[in-house]
C-alpha cells in the first residue's frame, strides 16, 4: 500500500480448525483471555514503503529474531474491544471507530507510524467474518478483539524502528469477574504511581501494564481485585484503576470523574458513560477528586457509590477501599443503584436491545 487507505487482505482460511464439538465445549464457558480463536490477521510495515503484506491466517505463533526491537525497547501498542450476537441473528461491534482513532493517538506517543482507520476497521471485519462461529451463544458472552502493533526491526540502536508488525487475535469472553457483577475491593496503592505528566499514560501501550503488576500484586496479596493509582506528582488526587477508568456518584445523583489530562487513558467506556449520564439528565463533572475527599465523602454519605469503567468489565461497582493504613466501605458494600442502571443501559445498547442514539453500534454481519 502506498499512501492510499485501502489495503487488500489475502485469505488463506486455516485448514485445521477446531471442531464444532471443541468449540461448543471451549465456549461454554470460556474465562477471559484463555481461548483463541482459529485465524489472526496480520500486517507488515517498513519505512518507505509503508503498510503491505495484510493476510487472514491461521493463529500461529510469530517467528522472531531475538534482536527485534520491541523486545529491548517495548515498543508496542494494543486496543481491546467486543464484538456481540445482536438480536436479529447478526453480529455488531461497539464504536471501534473510537479504538481506531486511539490507536494512532497512541503509535504517535510511542513513534509507531499511523495505521489508516479504515486498514484497522478493515481487518476486524475480516477475522470476525471468518472466526464468526467463536461468538459465545451465552448471555453474557462476547467476542474480545485485541489488535496489537509492535517494533519488528531486527536492531539495538535507540531509535524509533523502521518496521513493525500489526496483529489482531480475538479471543471468546465471559463475564470479566468470575461470579458475575459484585462489587469489587479495590487496593489504593501509596507506594507505586502508573504515568506521570508528560508520560506515556494516554497511550495504550503494553509498558504502562508491565509497570502496574507490582502495585497489582500488592493488591492481590492485601486481598483486592484491582490497584487504584494515584497522580505521579502529589500522590494526592485519584488517577484511575490499571485497566479501568473510575466514577464517583454523589447523593444528588451527580457524577464526577478525573479529567483527562495526559496521566490517564481516555476510556471509551469512559465517554459513553459520560454520554449517557448526560441523557439521563445527570451533571458530570471531569474534575480531580483527592482520596481524602473520597474517604471522607463516604464517611459523610454524600458520596454514593464508586464504579469502574472499561471494555472488558463494562462497568463494575467498588465496594470496598483499602490502603496500608485502613479501609473503608462504599454504601452498604453492594451494588449502587445508579451504577446498576448505567450498565443496564450500556449492556443493552451494546446487545442491541436499546435505541442507539449516538451511532455507537457498528454492524459487521
Ligand atoms: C483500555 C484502558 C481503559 C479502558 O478503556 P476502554 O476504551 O473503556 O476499554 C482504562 N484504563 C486503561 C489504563 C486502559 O488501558
Amino acid at each position: 500500500m502506498s499512501g492510499g487507505d485501502k489495503l487488500d487482505f489475502e485469505i488463506r482460511p486455516n485448514p485445521q480448525p477446531v471442531s464444532a464439538a471443541e468449540r461448543a465445549a471451549l465456549l461454554a464457558n470460556p474465562g477471559f483471555g484463555r481461548i483463541f480463536t482459529d485465524h489472526m490477521v496480520t500486517i507488515r510495515y517498513a519505512e518507505g514503503k509503508g503498510w503491505y503484506d495484510g493476510r487472514v491466517e491461521s493463529r500461529a505463533p510469530i517467528p522472531m529474531d531475538p534482536a527485534a526491537a520491541v523486545l529491548h525497547y517495548a515498543q508496542e501498542i494494543f486496543e481491546g474491544l467486543k464484538a456481540y450476537h445482536a438480536a436479529d441473528g447478526g453480529v455488531t461491534m461497539f464504536r471501534p471507530d473510537a479504538n481506531a482513532r486511539r490507536f494512532n493517538i497512541s503509535a504517535e506517543r510511542m513513534s509507531m507510524p499511523h495505521l489508516p482507520e479504515q486498514v484497522f476497521l478493515d481487518s476486524l471485519h475480516h477475522i470476525i467474518q471468518v472466526d464468526r462461529e467463536w461468538i459465545p451463544p451465552t448471555e453474557d458472552g462476547s467476542l474480545y478483539l485485541r489488535p496489537f502493533m509492535y517494533a519488528s526491526e531486527v536492531f539495538l540502536g535507540v531509535r524509533p524502528a523502521l518496521e513493525y508488525l500489526y496483529v489482531l487475535i480475538a479471543s471468546p469472553v465471559g463475564a470479566y469477574f468470575s461470579g458475575g457483577v459484585k462489587p469489587v475491593a479495590v487496593w489504593v496503592s501509596q507506594e507505586y504511581t502508573r504515568a506521570a505528566p508528560g508520560g506515556t499514560g494516554a497511550a495504550k501501550c503494553g509498558g504502562n501494564y508491565a509497570a502496574s503488576l507490582a502495585a497489582q500484586a500488592e493488591a492481590i496479596e492485601h486481598g483486592c481485585d484491582q490497584v487504584v493509582f494515584l497522580d505521579a506528582v502529589e500522590r494526592r488526587y485519584v488517577d484511575e484503576l490499571g485497566g479501568m477508568n473510575i466514577f464517583f456518584v454523589y447523593d444528588d445523583g451527580n457524577l464526577v470523574t478525573p479529567p483527562l489530562t495526559g496521566t490517564i487513558l481516555p476510556g471509551i467506556t469512559r465517554d459513553s458513560v459520560l454520554a449517557l449520564a448526560a441523557r439521563e439528565g445527570r451533571r458530570v463533572d471531569e474534575r480531580p477528586v483527592s482520596f481524602d475527599e473520597w474517604r471522607a465523602d463516604a464517611a459523610s454519605g454524600r458520596l454514593r457509590e464508586v464504579f469502574a469503567c472499561g471494555t472488558a468489565a463494562v462497568i463494575t461497582p467498588i465496594g470496598v477501599v483499602r490502603t496500608p493504613v485502613g479501609e473503608f466501605k462504599m454504601g452498604d458494600g453492594g451494588p449502587g443503584e445508579v451504577t446498576m442502571g448505567l450498565r443496564e443501559q450500556l449492556v443493552a445498547i451494546q446487545r442491541g436491545r436499546a435505541d442507539d442514539p449516538h451511532g455507537w453500534v457498528h454492524r459487521v454481519l
